[in-house]
């Protein structure tokens, strides 16, 4: 598989500023250049896909093809099982136009109501395209608890109510670092670094 190098510049396909932080933090120490989708004013494609890995996929692509540089996109969500694996690949949505993620936490534990299975699972899909079309994903998942009401002012999305599994703190009350070397996205750029990176 070829290799993402040093000095090459990367698109991270994703208008989200706070999974732009976290993908640029993991991607620092390989020393490529990193822009991002939302910087270079690309339009934000439509999330068509029935999966994690085709959402991703066709956000790195469009990326992708607007630049003609390699594109890396981060496609995330949040299995319930008790809510029958939602909101998953629509966990962005249930924040609404507004992205107001307290009103999707209250709407998770809304319809939780007296559920005694809170476990929750965040997935981390990323995915790289490259001009000539080239294309691999990776995964990670990472199991948690849901707790009500929520705590902490770190992280975003559903992460203040978020509490990972072996742990008595949320993700939004966790130093950030430590969500980094942890966290669902850390999971699949494990593998991500593995098999395309080398330390610069
Ligand atoms: P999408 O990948 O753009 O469809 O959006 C995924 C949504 O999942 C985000 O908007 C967040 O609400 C949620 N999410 C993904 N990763 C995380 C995380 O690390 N912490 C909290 N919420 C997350």
């Amino acid at each position: 598989m070829r290799k993402l190098k040093a000095g090459e510049k990367l698109v991270l396909a994703t208008h989200n500023a706070g999974k732009y932080r976290e993908n640029a933090d993991l991607l620092a120490p390989y020393g490529l250049e990193v822009l991002s989708a939302g910087d270079l004013g690309l339009p934000e494609p439509e999330e068509t896909g029935a999966t994690y890995t085709e959402n991703a996929v066709l956000k790195a692509r469009a990326a992708c093809e607007a630049t003609g540089l390699a594109a890396i996109a981060d496609d995330s969500g949040l299995d319930v099982p008790a809510l029958g694996g939602q909101p998953g690949i629509y966990t962005a949505r249930w924040a609404g136009p507004e992205r107001d993620f307290m009103l999707a936490m209250e709407r998770v534990q809304q319809e939780l109501g007296e559920a005694t299975d809170r476990r929750g699972f965040f997935v981390c899909n990323l995915s790289v395209v490259w001009p000539d079309g080239e294309t691999v994903s990776f995964e990670g998942r990472l199991e948690g608890t849901l707790v009500w009401p929520p705590r902490g002012d770190r992280g975003f999305g559903f992460d203040p109510m978020f509490q990972p599994k072996g742990f008595d703190v949320t993700f939004a009350e966790m130093d950030p670092e430590k969500k980094h070397a942890m966290s669902h996205r850390a999971l699949a750029f494990a593998q991500l670094s593995k098999a395309l990176l080398d330390a610069a």
